[in-house]
């Protein structure tokens, strides 16, 4: 049988899939996945699903009669290890070969291991899929001491949670500050502040050593400077790897994940890939980057579906990321690497609702906000459409910044108290 084989049956696959049909593809559809579950949102897996909040069942994509109504075959439970791209087809654990027209790597990414003595005792946790979640929301029930190496969105979000369930927390983190890649410095503050609050132990500037066990369990985490930490549960966040070893393997152009166009095509006809596994080019980074989001899955898979059938819309949408810890909605919205410059808007910190615009050269390249999804509405539009309010106009909460949508850089000064 030969058509559309995807390999990963998450955010990118399933969208590439849904679309390449909605968009009018009528060869046989495929998905492979090595995950047994039906596909599901990841997300809630460091949120409500390790509170008890949410079911297995609650956390599904979609009603598992799209995939019937929509002629395309769920493979569950199988694992890709070889593609023959010059043959068009997969080999499947076990020795099953499965041909294809038109190939999706939707592979994702998988966390990346800490590499310390006793990283292999029992207790020393991940998380990425359903099956991690599950083991972690049973373990932590049975914690009391918990230790988080990274504190990244994956290592804070644990943290919340685990606060919430009245745990003793530590996060142990590297750098000088928290999500220090990801958001502004004034971010970083009013999170820690705000875990401080929940009770949560924050450790910078230090890296684990070793983690020391007991009887084959964890019993403590072992820093650089030799200090012990008691733990009866590690969980690491150090961020995640794309998985390109199949495309490695076929020949496909990899550097940090696969290569990919604005169409999510490689360089090898026929053959895409989407999501946490691709690298492409961003004009809102200035450059390559591979990016792990919901949204971003989503919209590459998407425009390597509208591509395969036939129906090209190039990839090109803001990137955007959300985190929920605590009573906060931290949302990103755009690239804030390299800005020189911030403004911040409705800051009403005691509130909690505020975002930071940050500007690299006098453009806005990114806003991060918290509790403030109206802010992040409009910078998205504004952002893709490469109009950046001044700095003064930013922190001036009583300027309209969606007038600007209307007039572009020139003039919203008739709303503004003070003009730059
Ligand atoms: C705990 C957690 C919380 C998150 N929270 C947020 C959030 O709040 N907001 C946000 O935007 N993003 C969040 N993310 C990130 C988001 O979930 C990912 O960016 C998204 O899932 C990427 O989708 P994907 O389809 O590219 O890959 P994945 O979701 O990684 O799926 C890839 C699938 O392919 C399968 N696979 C891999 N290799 C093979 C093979 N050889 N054969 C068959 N199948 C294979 C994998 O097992 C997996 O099921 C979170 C991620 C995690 C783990």
């Amino acid at each position: 049988m030969s058509g559309l084989v995807v390999i990963g049956a998450s955010y990118a696959g399933i969208q590439a899939a849904l679309t390449a049909r909605e968009a009018g593809y009528a060869e046989p559809v495929t998905v492979i996945a090595d995950e047994s579950a039906l596909p599901y949102q990841r997300p809630p897996l460091s949120k409500d699903f390790l509170l008890d909040e949410i079911s297995a069942q609650g956390l599904l994509m979609h009603d598992e009669a799209i995939f019937s109504d929509n002629r395309i075959e769920l493979c569950l439970g199988s694992r890709v290890v070889g593609i023959d791209r010059n043959a068009g087809r997969v080999v499947l654990a076990g020795g099953a070969v499965l041909d294809f027209e038109r190939l999706v790597i939707a592979t994702g990414s998988r966390a990346r291991r800490i590499a310390v003595r006793g990283a292999d005792l029992d207790g020393v946790c991940y998380l990425r899929s359903i099956a991690d979640a599950a083991d972690l929301r049973a373990r932590l029930g049975e914690a009391s001491e918990i230790v988080i190496v990274g504190g990244g969105f994956i290592g804070l979000e644990v943290a919340s949670s685990a606060a919430k369930l009245g745990k003793k927390v530590t996060v142990i983190e590297a750098a000088s500050r928290l999500l220090e890649r990801a958001v502004s410095p004034v971010v970083s503050r009013f999170l820690l502040d705000r875990h401080v609050r929940a009770g949560v132990a924050v450790k910078f500037g230090t890296a684990v050593s070793a983690m020391i066990g007991d009887g084959g369990r964890i019993a403590a985490v072992e820093l650089n400077e030799g200090v012990r930490l008691g733990a009866d549960l590690v969980v690491v966040g150090i961020g995640g790897i794309a998985n390109d070893e199949l495309a490695v393997a076929a020949g496909l152009d990899c550097a940090n994940g696969i290569v990919v166009d604005e169409h999510g095509r490689t360089a090898y006809p026929g053959i895409y890939a989407a999501g946490d596994c691709a690298n492409h080019y961003s004009r809102f980074a200035g450059g390559w980057i591979r990016l792990e989001s919901v949204q971003h899955a989503q919209d590459q898979g998407r425009s390597a579906g509208l591509a395969i059938a036939e129906s090209h819309e190039a990839y090109d949408s803001v990137p955007r990321f959300w985190s929920d810890q605590h009573d906060l909605k931290l949302q990103i919205v755009g690239h804030s690497a390299r800005s020189d410059r911030i403004a911040i808007r409705s800051l009403r910190a005691e509130a909690g609702r505020f975002s930071v615009f940050s500007y690299r050269e006098g453009k806005l390249v990114a806003v991060d906000s918290i509790n403030n999804p109206a802010d992040q509405m409009v910078a998205r539009r504004l952002i893709a459409a490469g109009i950046s309010p001044t700095p003064d106009q930013a922190e001036d909460s009583s300027c309209d910044l969606k007038a600007l949508l209307k007039t572009g850089n020139k003039a919203v000064a008739s709303c503004c108290r003070r003009q730059s």
